[in-house]
């Protein structure tokens, strides 16, 4: 089994709004290639860059695994012409009851249907070896999370926003949720199962006894063209984030 990802979330907020730069996850596993979300319009330009600098193939995603429908996650499907889209039978409900919830582009609903590839999810499965599918409601609810269990690795929770962050899963206190009560019991579910979790917003993050450690830091460079600042080369400003460590409360 292979867990790469391809894209870290990053948990800030900015004057002019969300960032919404989301988790993308990358894993294989008995000759199955999935994808952990797809991203929003931000990484449609880098996202086939990333997949060529590893010498993967967008054919051969066979699933994507849609966490949840916000437009940061479920962007850039038609990328992955032979995929399998899946979404918890709970989400598909939640968007077609019309709900008051921003994040969600309702016009793309539709569309995704129409490809004919887009199946439900409606009870926990294991869609490859050893990868199997945790609602894991609260943020939205119908959820999906992927826990991924192998003889080589600690289980692993690739979580999309049912824990966007270090600090979400520390104090199981979240921001921007539909039921803070339930999202407050599937971290401790996840907490429960996990040794290593991929949040939707944040760095890898490892369970410890009492504290939760970010395992890898973040590094994003924001770049504005020559001549904006300097005369005559581009201006970079690098937004980083180390490894830091929390208590668990
Ligand atoms: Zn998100």
């Amino acid at each position: 089994m292979k867990i790469d990802v391809l894209f870290q979330g990053f948990p800030g907020t900015i004057t002019r709004g969300y960032m919404s730069w989301s988790s993308i996850v990358y894993v294989e596993s008995g000759g199955h290639k999935i994808l952990f979300d797809t991203g929003g319009m931000s990484e449609h330009t880098q996202l086939p860059k990333v997949f060529k600098a590893r010498g993967l193939s967008m054919d051969d995603i066979d699933m994507l695994v849609l966490s949840h429908f916000h437009h940061d996650h479920v962007m850039n499907y038609e990328y992955f012409p032979k995929a399998r889209i899946l979404l918890h039978e709970k989400e598909a409900a939640w968007v077609l009851s019309d709900p008051d919830d921003w994040p969600i582009p309702k016009y793309l609903f539709p569309v995704v249907e129409k490809t004919g590839r887009l199946e439900l999810i409606a009870k926990d499965e294991e869609i490859a070896p050893g990868v199997t599918t945790l609602h894991s409601p609260g943020h939205t609810p119908g959820c999906m999370s992927l826990v991924a269990r192998g003889a080589d690795r600690p289980v692993t929770v690739l979580a999309g926003d049912a824990i966007k962050n270090l600090t979400e899963l520390a104090t199981g206190e979240v921001a921007m949720s539909h039921d803070n009560a339930v999202s407050a019991q599937t971290i401790r579910k996840i907490r429960d199962i996990a040794a290593i979790v991929i949040p939707g917003h944040d760095r890898t993050l490892k369970i410890e006894a009492d504290e939760i450690v970010a395992v890898t830091a973040l590094h994003e460079v924001i770049t504005v063209p020559a001549g904006v600042v300097y005369p005559d080369k581009p201006a970079q400003f690098d937004l980083a984030i180390e490894p830091t460590r929390l208590k668990i409360r």
